[in-house]
C-alpha cells in the first residue's frame, strides 16, 4: 500500500513486461489504464529499454498519472550478450534467445530488493517473465499474468499445454483436432502457440506453464463482447478469475505518437498524405515488431501491392538486413508506385495510420496488438499469420468474427530462419487485396461487422463497460487482498 497524504489509499501495482515491443505497449496501456482509476504503478523496465519509454513517460506526466519507471540494469555481458542487447529484438540470432531469457530472470533479486519496501499489492507479470512468481511469494503479494492474448488463443493454448496435444505428432502436415475447444478447431503442428523453438526453449516453456498455473488470476487485452463464449470457457477451464481490460490501445489518447518506438518517418507528413486518399482506399501492411518475411516474398507482395493498383502503406523492415530488398524498392518499384504507395522504413505510427479515415484494409501478421488495434479502427483484415498465436488470431478473425480473409499461409514463418520459401504469390496479393477493398456484397459485409465490434470496443470503455468495470474489480480485489494479508 502507498499513502498519498490526506489518508487516502492507492493500491501499488508492479507491472513486469517482457522485454519486447510486441508485449511492451501494452503494458504500458495497462499501466495508465490502472492509474487513471485510482492506482499507484511501477513499471518495471531497464535503461536501453527505457529510452524507447520516453514518449510513454511523456504522456503519463502530461496527464499527472501515478507511474513510475523503475529501471533495473540488465546483466547483458554476464549472460553472453552484447552491451546494450537489452530487447528481443535485438538478440542476434536464435542461439542467443536462452541467454536473453537468462539474463531477464536475474532481474529476481534487484526487483525483490527494489519492491522489498515499496510494498505493492500486486505484480502483473507478463507470462515469460515466469521468474515473477518468486518475486510475488517471497513479497507475499498475488501474481496475475498477462499472456498477450486474447481470449480464444489463450484458451486454445490452455488446452494444447494441459492434454500435451503436441506430444506425439511428428507430421508437421497433419491436422490435430483441439478436443474440448467449445467450436471446432483444428490447427497443424506449426500452427499452434509455442512453435518457436530454440536450444534450451523446453525447459523455460515448462517454467513459465508451471508459474502460469500457480499464478493468482489473467488478465486479457480484449473485451468480453468480442469473444464472451471464449473468455468464459477460458475462465471454466483455468479455475482462474480472468480480467478482459481491453482494448487496451483504446486508452491512447495520443494516437498521433507512434507506440513503442520512435517513428522513423515524419508523422506530420504521413497524416497529409494520408488525407490526401479518399476515405477507404488505402491498405495498410505492416507485420509487427518481430519481422522475419524473408527477401524473395517481400519482393513477391510488393509486386502484388504494384499489380493491385491500389494506394497502400508499406511498412518495411529490412534495413540493413536484407540489402538486396532496398535495392529492389531503388531498381524501379518505389518509382513506379510513387503516386499511391508510401514505404516506411522502420517503426510506423501504427495506430495512427490505421484509425485514419483512408484506411479501408489493413494487411497483418495477426500479432494480438495488430489484430485489436484493426478491430478498433474497423477496417476488414488480409491475415498472413507468421509464427506464434498468429494462426489462431486468423481463425478467430475469418472465422469467428468473419471481418476478414486469409492470404493463405499455411506453414511457419520462424523467426530467426531465413531458409524458407516464398509462400504467396503475388497473384495471390493482388485477389486478396480485390476480395478485401473492392466493391462488392461479401466486402460489404466484411466492412459492415468490422464498423460493429469497433463500436462495441469503444462501449467495453463507457461508464458501465465490462472493460471498464473490471478494471476498477482488480484494482479493488488486489486492493483488499493486500488489506486482508497486512
Ligand atoms: N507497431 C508499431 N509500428 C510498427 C510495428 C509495430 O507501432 O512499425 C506496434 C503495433 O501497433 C503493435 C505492436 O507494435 O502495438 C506489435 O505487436 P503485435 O502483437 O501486433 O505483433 P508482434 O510485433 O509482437 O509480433
Amino acid at each position: 500500500m502507498t499513502y498519498t497524504g490526506r489518508g487516502s489509499v492507492r493500491p501499488h501495482f508492479v507491472l513486469v513486461p517482457m522485454l519486447l515491443q510486441g508485449h511492451t505497449i501494452p503494458m504500458a496501456d495497462m499501466a495508465c489504464l490502472l492509474a487513471e482509476r485510482g492506482a499507484q504503478v511501477s513499471f518495471i523496465t531497464t535503461p536501453v529499454n527505457a529510452v524507447r519509454l520516453a514518449g510513454f513517460v511523456a504522456d503519463v506526466e502530461a496527464a499527472c498519472l501515478a507511474v513510475r519507471l523503475v529501471e533495473l540494469r540488465f546483466p547483458a555481458a554476464e549472460f553472453g550478450l552484447p552491451d546494450g542487447c537489452e530487447n528481443m529484438d535485438m538478440v542476434q540470432g536464435k542461439d542467443l534467445l536462452l541467454n536473453f531469457m537468462e539474463a531477464c530472470a536475474a532481474l529476481r533479486e534487484p526487483l525483490k530488493a527494489h519492491l522489498r519496501h515499496s510494498a505493492p499489492c500486486c505484480i502483473v507479470s507478463d507470462k515469460m517473465q515466469w521468474w515473477t512468481g518468486d518475486v510475488a511469494r517471497e513479497l507475499g503479494v498475488p501474481r496475475v499474468t498477462f499472456n498477450g492474448y486474447c481470449g480464444f488463443s489463450s484458451l486454445a493454448r490452455y488446452i494444447i499445454n494441459r492434454d500435451k496435444v503436441l506430444e506425439h505428432v511428428t507430421d508437421e502436415n497433419k491436422l490435430i483436432t483441439i478436443q474440448g475447444f467449445p467450436t471446432p478447431l483444428e490447427l497443424t503442428r506449426p500452427q499452434c502457440p509455442g512453435s518457436l523453438s530454440f536450444p534450451g526453449m523446453e525447459k523455460i516453456r515448462d517454467k513459465i506453464y508451471e508459474e502460469e498455473l500457480r499464478c493468482d488470476g489473467e488478465v486479457i487485452n480484449s473485451f468480453r463482447e468480442l469473444e464472451t463464449l471464449y473468455i468464459e470457457s477460458f475462465e471454466q477451464m483455468r479455475r482462474k478469475k480472468v480480467w478482459t481490460i481491453g482494448p487496451m490501445c483504446l486508452r491512447d489518447s495520443n494516437t498521433m505518437a507512434a507506440r513503442g518506438n520512435k517513428a522513423s518517418m515524419d508523422e506530420a507528413q504521413c497524416l497529409q498524405w494520408l488525407d490526401s486518399m479518399k476515405p477507404g482506399s488505402v491498405i495498410f501492411v505492416s507485420f509487427g515488431s518481430l519481422a522475419c518475411t524473408i527477401p524473395q516474398q517481400l519482393v513477391e507482395l510488393g509486386l502484388g501491392l504494384e499489380a493491385s493498383k491500389k494506394p497502400f502503406i508499406w511498412v518495411i523492415k529490412a534495413g540493413a538486413k536484407f540489402p538486396e530488398v532496398e535495392e529492389w524498392l531503388a531498381d524501379g518499384f518505389e518509382e513506379r508506385v510513387k503516386d499511391r504507395g508510401m514505404i516506411i522504413r522502420g517503426w510506423a505510427p501504427q495506430v495512427m495510420i490505421l484509425w485514419h479515415q483512408a484506411i479501408g484494409g489493413f494487411m497483418t501478421h495477426c500479432g494480438w496488438n495488430s489484430t485489436i488495434e484493426g478491430i478498433c479502427a474497423g477496417v476488414p483484415m488480409i491475415t498472413w499469420p507468421h509464427f506464434a498465436e498468429q494462426f489462431l488470431n486468423e481463425k478467430l478473425v475469418v472465422d469467428v468474427l468473419k471481418t476478414g480473409v486469409k492470404v493463405g499461409v499455411k506453414g511457419l514463418t520462424e523467426w530467426g530462419n531465413e531458409q524458407q520459401e516464398v509462400m504467396v504469390t503475388r497473384d495471390v496479393v493482388e485477389t486478396s487485396l480485390s476480395t478485401l477493398m473492392d466493391e462488392g456484397e461479401a466486402a460489404e459485409k466484411l466492412r459492415v461487422r468490422a464498423k460493429d465490434y469497433a463500436i462495441k470496443a469503444r462501449r467495453a470503455f463507457d461508464e458501465e463497460g465490462s472493460s471498464n468495470n473490471n478494471i476498477r474489480l482488480l484494482i479493488q480485489e488486489m486492493g483488499n487482498t493486500t488489506n486482508a494479508s497486512g
